[in-house]
């Protein structure tokens, strides 16, 4: 049987630990401020923005919201993030992503300044990843080490392999486990013998982006396996990019979906706002 990771209760505690840090920085009069900007209305981001507005209030960051209209041209965007640059009491901007297709999404993430950028997507936070600088670091695979350290899981000279190198998680999450000493190997889809470089991992992170690609044939007994993925399944159940029902009986610890990953992100993008509010 392997150890659940959860996700659920280790996002609590961050968020708990968060809330003391951020009302101690309330007795010194500074409140910690996050904008965040949504370009239309796509359901999806909504619900996302909507969470991230609640932990807010439960961590007691104080949050913007700019909603603003599809129609929002790129220019008029930029000129909202380059006066929350300027402002002093705003101490994190978050662009909710997707934008609408006439808006160059590149422009915009280089438009936020890198001490305001919580969600690590600036340039400079992820050059600053990659030769070992202080910046802020993308929140799932962040969230990802926090899982790792918290259920007492040793990284240090362990073969970690990656399937993914998105920008937001498979390469972040590459040089983060670098940066914690192991030894990281990174797959996408020209990797040959994806099985087999698999099976060497001591610890597995998988964010391909494929319901239930990732069965007990990839993974070597009592590995830990990270889920990165969620989909929705032809029964409406969420599920992740791992056969969890496969993987489980063989590996030493795993993290469910939901109740594993997801979580982890939105306690990051906090822990982001609340370093940003104390530089
Ligand atoms: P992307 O689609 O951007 O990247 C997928 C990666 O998987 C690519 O690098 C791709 O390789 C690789 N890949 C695809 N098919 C295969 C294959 N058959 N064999 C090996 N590698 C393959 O996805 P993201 O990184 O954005 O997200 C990954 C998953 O994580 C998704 O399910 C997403 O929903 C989820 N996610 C969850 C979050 C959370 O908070 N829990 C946050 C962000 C994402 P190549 O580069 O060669 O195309």
């Amino acid at each position: 049987m392997a150890q659940i990771i959860d996700g659920k209760v280790i996002s609590q505690q961050i968020k708990d630990e968060l809330k003391e840090k951020v009302a101690a920085l309330k007795n010194e009069g500074k409140e910690v401020c996050l904008a965040v900007i949504q370009v239309g209305n796509d359901p999806a981001s909504t619900v996302y923005v909507g969470n991230k507005k609640k932990a807010c209030e439960y961590i007691g960051i104080k949050s913007l919201a700019y909603e603003i209209p599809e129609e929002t041209t790129e220019e008029e965007l930029l000129g909202i993030i380059d006066k929350l640059n300027k402002d002093d009491t705003v101490h994190g901007i978050l662009v909710q992503l997707p934008v609408p297709k006439h808006i160059n999404e590149e422009n915009i993430i280089n438009a936020i300044s890198p001490t305001k950028d919580v969600d690590g997507f600036h340039p400079a936070s992820v050059g600053a990843l990659s030769i070992g600088q202080k910046g802020f670091v993308s929140c799932t695979p962040a969230g990802v080490i926090q899982l790792l350290k918290r259920s007492g899981i040793e990284i240090s000279g362990k073969e970690c392999v990656v399937i993914g190198r998105s920008n937001i998680v498979g390469k972040p999450m590459s040089m983060l486990l670098l940066r914690e000493n192991g030894t990281v190997t990174i797959c996408h889809s020209r990797t040959k013998d994806l099985k087999e470089v698999c099976k060497r991992a001591d610890i597995l992170v998988v964010a391909i982006g494929k319901p239930r690609m990732i069965d007990a044939s990839y993974v070597k007994e009592g590995a830990t396996v990270i889920d990165v993925g969620i989909h929705r399944d032809e029964n409406n159940k969420l599920c992740g990019d791992v056969d969890y029902a496969s993987v489980e009986p063989i590996a030493g610890a795993i993290t469910p979906v939901p109740g594993g990953v997801g979580p982890m992100t939105i306690a990051m993008l906090m822990n982001n706002c609340v370093e940003a509010g104390m530089n």
